[in-house]
């Protein structure tokens, strides 16, 4: 099963294939800094299930160079994160919002939970629901 993926641009695409050996929302500092959101949700998968289909010589990739295995991996032109592979080159890191695909499954831990940010709350149900209207054009309809 494979899904695929790409950058806001479109400069960049690749797919994955399926199965993932993880998804997790993950809240640390890091990927805080990385998302600019509240918690990076990634896929994890051997590397041999990344398949880049254009733009791939584009990437720009940044290892944090105090950490392990931390890293960075973003299209140049619009900033968007993208597949990166880890330090020893085995495993793929996938953004689950980089996919343009829907995926049959969801995530299965928060990991790094004690170092989430103050503002974050797992009871979302007291929230505003409501759809942006992104001026009737039918590609941001999704
Ligand atoms: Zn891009
Ligand atoms: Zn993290």
């Amino acid at each position: 099963m494979k899904f695929s993926g790409g950058c806001l641009c479109g400069e960049i695409e690749f797919e994955i294939s399926a199965p993932f050996s993880e998804f997790t929302h993950c809240y640390c500092k890091r990927c805080r800094k990385a998302t600019g959101a509240g918690r990076s949700s990634v896929l994890i998968a051997p590397s041999s299930q990344l398949r880049w289909i254009r733009g791939a010589s584009k990437i720009k990739r940044w290892d944090l160079p105090t950490a392990s295995s931390f890293a960075t991996s973003f299209c140049p032109e619009c900033g968007s994160p993208l597949p990166r592979l880890t330090r020893d080159g085995e495993a793929a890191v996938v953004p689950a919002g980089s996919l343009d695909s829907d995926l049959p499954l969801s995530p299965e831990c928060h990991e790094n939970f004690a170092s989430k940010a103050n503002w974050v709350c797992l009871d979302e149900t007291r929230l505003t629901v409501y759809d942006t209207d992104f001026g009737g054009r039918p590609e941001s309809a999704d």
